[in-house]
C-alpha cells in the first residue's frame, strides 16, 4: 500500500520501515506504523517485552486491533503527539504525520517503564513537549534531499522529540521515587533513633527496600559471633522456608559482599559464576540482585540485598539508596551492640537503670545527628529537582505565553504549585527530624549557674580539702539546657578533684571561670592536679578509657563531649603534667539584649531530671 509523502511523492513501505527501525533503535522500544485506516504499513520494529507480550497473547491480531483505535483516534482528531502510560508499566506513544491537514500515517510504539505515572502528568508532559507535526513536515521540506534522505531526517526529528518526551517522563518518575526514598529514609532514621530493638529496625529497613527500589524481595543478614555464619534477621517478600537459609561469609554472592565489603550488582543470578545459592534463588524466583555491606568501621557486620524477579540491571540511584539503608542498618547494629556492652559494664559496676537510660539517650542523640547528615545529601538532590521543575515551568510560561492555550498555562502553573508543595514537604521532613527535641535551651546568667553547682559540691566527699573558686563577670550569660550543663560541670569538677589523688606539696585548687569570647561564652575548669600526659590527650575522650582502674568508668568525658555538642558548643583541653589541667567549654552567648531579663528565668523546666 502506498501513501502520499510530505513531498507529494510516495513513501513506500520500505521507507516507513526505515523510519520505524530507526525510531525503534533510538528508543529501544517496539515501534509500528499505521495508515489512516488503521492498517499496518510495515512490519513492527524493535525487540521489547511489549512486542513479546503481543506475540504471546492469545491472539496477536486481536491485541493489535485493540490498541489501534486508541492510537488512531487520538492522532486523527487532535493534531498532537500522545504519550500514554498503562497501569502495567508500559509507555505508549503515537506521533501523527499530517500533510495539508490530511492525516497520512501514525507512528506508534511502546515499551516497559518501571513505574506508571498518573495520566494527567503524562498528558501535561506531552503537551509541554508536543510540537505540531506539520512543523516536522515543514522542517523536512526545507531540506533539498531525496525523499529517502528526507524521511530519515524526519525520523531523526521524531526520534529526538520522542527522546525528549521520554526523558521528561523518566525524570518525573525519578523525582517521585526520590521523594518516596526520602520519606522512607526519614522513617528508618526515626526507627534507628527511637528504638533499641535491633530486629525492629532491621525489619523497617527490609520493608523499606521494596518501596524505594521497586524490587520484589529484600533481606538483611548479619554475621554471627562465629564470624562465618551469615543469617537472615529481617526480610520482606521471602517465603518462610527461605528464612532459615544459612549463608556463609566468603561463599556465594552474599558471602562475597560480607567477606570483601564490596557491593555487588548482579543483573542475572543464574549466569553469575560466583553464585552458590541457586536453590534459594530458584525457590524464591529471584533473577537479579543488588547487595551492599553493613559496615562498622573496617568490619563488615552484615549484608543487605534487594531482588528482582526478572533479569535486569540496577541503576546508580538504586546503589546509592541501598547503601544509605545499609548504613542505617549498620548504625542500628552498632548501637545495639554498644548498648549491650554498656549494659554489661554498668551491671558489673552496679549502676542504676537511670544512668543507663542517660547513656542510651546519648547514643540516640549521636545517631540522630548522623542521620540528619545523611539525609541532607538526599534532600539536596530532591530540592534541586523540585527547583528545576519550577524554574523550567515558569520559564516556559514566560517565554511562550502567547503560544500557550489557557489550559496549558493552567497546567504549567499547577505543576509549579505542585513542585512548590513538594519542596515545602521536603524541608518540613528534614526540619521536623533535626529539631533538637531533647535539649531545652534557656538563657542563664553564668554566675548564678556556676555558684549553684559549687553549692552542690559542699556535700561531696571528694572535694574535702579542695579550694574551689568562682570567677565570673556579672553580665555574662549563655544559652544552654540548664540541667545538662550542670551535668557537664559536675563531671569536669569531679575529674579535677580526682586529679589531686597522690599529689603532694601544693594546695589543691580548682578555678571555675566564665568570660565572653566573641559571640560565645568560654567556661573553664582549671586544676593544679597531676596533669595529663600529651599522648593521652586524645584518648581521654574515648568511652571506657580511664586511668583510675576500678574507681573509674571512663565514661565521664565521653558524656561531657556528647552533651556539649548537643548544646551546640565545643570543648577543649589543655594540660601539663605536674602543673595542672584546664578544660574549656564554649557555648553560644545569649543575645546582648536579653541577659538580665533572662537571668531571672533561670529555672526553665527541663523534661528530664539529671542524676547528680
Ligand atoms: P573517669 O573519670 O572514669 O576516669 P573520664 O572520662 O571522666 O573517666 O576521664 C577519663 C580520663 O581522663 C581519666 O581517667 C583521667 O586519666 C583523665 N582526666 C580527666 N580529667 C582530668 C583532670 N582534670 N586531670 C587529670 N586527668 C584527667
Ligand atoms: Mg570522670
Amino acid at each position: 500500500m502506498e501513501q502520499r509523502s510530505f513531498f507529494g511523492d510516495v513513501i513506500e513501505r520500505a521507507e516507513w520501515q526505515r523510519i520505524q527501525d530507526l525510531l525503534a533503535t533510538a528508543l529501544r522500544m517496539e515501534v509500528r506504523t499505521f495508515g489512516p485506516d488503521g492498517t499496518e504499513l510495515c512490519h513492527a520494529s524493535g525487540q521489547s517485552e511489549y512486542r513479546l507480550l503481543l506475540a504471546n497473547s492469545s491472539s496477536f491480531r486481536e491485541a493489535v486491533r485493540m490498541s489501534r483505535p486508541l492510537l488512531i483516534r487520538s492522532a486523527g482528531e487532535q493534531n498532537e503527539i500522545k504519550v500514554v502510560n498503562t497501569p502495567t508499566g508500559r509507555l505508549r506513544f503515537s506521533v501523527p504525520f499530517f500533510l495539508d491537514g490530511q492525516h497520512i500515517a501514525t507512528i506508534a510504539g511502546g515499551g516497559v517503564v518501571e513505574r506508571p505515572l498518573p495520566d494527567h502528568q503524562v498528558i501535561a508532559y506531552a503537551k509541554q513537549f508536543g510540537v505540531d507535526a506539520r512543523l516536522l513536515v515543514q522542517a523536512a521540506k526545507k531540506l533539498p534531499l531525496s525523499s529517502r534522505q528526507a524521511c530519515l531526517s524526519a525520523a531523526h526529528l521524531v526520534a529526538a522529540l520522542l527522546d525528549q518526551i521520554i526523558t521528561a517522563v523518566e525524570n518525573r518518575r525519578r523525582a517521585e521515587i526520590r521523594t518516596l526514598r526520602l520519606k522512607v529514609l526519614a522513617e528508618v532514621g526515626h526507627a534507628v533513633s527511637d528504638s533499641l530493638d535491633l530486629l525492629r529496625v532491621l525489619d523497617t529497613v527490609a520493608s523499606a527496600i521494596p518501596q524505594v527500589m521497586l524490587v520484589k524481595a529484600a533481606v538483611v543478614a548479619l554475621v554471627e559471633d562465629d564470624g562465618v555464619t551469615l543469617r537472615i534477621q529481617a526480610a520482606s517478600g521471602l517465603s518462610d522456608e527461605s528464612w532459615q537459609t544459612p549463608f556463609e561469609v566468603g561463599t556465594g554472592l552474599l558471602g562475597h559482599v560480607a567477606a570483601t565489603g564490596e557491593a555487588v550488582n548482579v543483573p542475572d543470578l543464574l549466569a553469575d559464576p560466583r553464585n552458590a545459592y541457586h536453590a534459594f534463588d530458584e525457590h524464591e524466583g529471584m533473577r537479579s540482585m543488588l547487595a551492599a555491606p553493613l559496615r562498622d568501621g573496617e568490619q563488615v557486620v552484615g549484608v543487605v540485598a534487594g531482588f528482582h524477579g526478572a533479569t535486569r540491571g540496577f541503576t546508580g540511584g538504586d546503589e546509592q539508596v541501598l547503601e544509605s539503608l545499609a548504613d542505617f542498618a549498620a548504625s542500628a547494629v552498632r548501637n545495639a551492640r554498644l548498648f549491650t556492652r554498656l549494659n554489661q559494664a554498668y551491671r558489673e559496676l552496679g549502676v542504676s537503670t537511670r544512668r543507663l537510660r542517660e547513656v542510651q539517650e546519648r547514643l540516640f542523640h549521636a545517631d540522630r545527628l548522623a542521620t540528619v547528615g545523611q539525609m541532607s545529601t538526599v534532600t539536596a538532590h530532591e530540592m534541586k529537582n523540585s527547583l528545576g521543575g519550577i524554574i523550567g515551568a515558569a520559564a516556559t510560561v514566560r517565554d511562550q505565553l502567547h503560544q500557550l492555550s489557557d489550559g496549558d498555562v493552567r497546567e504549567l502553573l499547577a505543576a509549579i504549585a505542585e513542585e512548590g508543595w513538594r519542596l515545602r514537604d521536603t524541608i518540613e521532613t528534614v526540619r521536623s527530624y533535626s529539631k533538637p527535641t531533647h535539649y531545652g535551651t534557656g538563657v542563664y546568667a553564668a554566675a548564678e549557674v556556676l555558684q549553684d553547682v559549687v553549692r552542690l559540691l559542699r556535700f561531696d566527699k571528694s572535694f574535702r580539702g579542695v579550694k574551689v573558686e568562682v570567677e565570673v563577670p556579672e553580665a555574662c550569660s549563655f544559652r544552654a539546657d540548664r540541667d545538662r550543663f550542670k551535668q557537664v560541670l559536675l563531671n569536669l569538677l569531679r575529674n579535677a578533684a580526682e586529679a589531686f589523688t597522690g599529689v603532694t606539696g601544693r594546695t589543691p585548687r580548682i578555678v571555675l571561670a566564665a568570660r565572653p569570647v566573641a559571640d560565645e561564652v568560654a567556661i573553664t575548669v582549671s586544676d593544679n592536679g597531676v596533669g595529663i600526659p600529651d599522648e593521652l590527650l586524645t584518648r581521654i575522650w574515648e568511652p571506657f578509657f580511664t586511668t583510675k582502674g576500678e574507681a573509674g568508668t571512663g565514661l565521664g568525658l565521653d558524656a561531657v563531649q556528647q552533651i556539649v555538642q548537643g548544646l551546640g558548643g565545643s570543648i577543649a583541653v589543655d594540660s601539663e603534667v605536674g602543673v595542672g589541667t584546664t578544660f574549656t567549654v564554649r557555648l553560644p552567648q545569649a543575645s546582648p539584649a536579653t541577659p538580665t531579663a533572662a537571668a531571672a528565668t533561670g529555672t526553665t523546666p527541663s523534661e528530664r531530671q539529671t542524676e547528680t
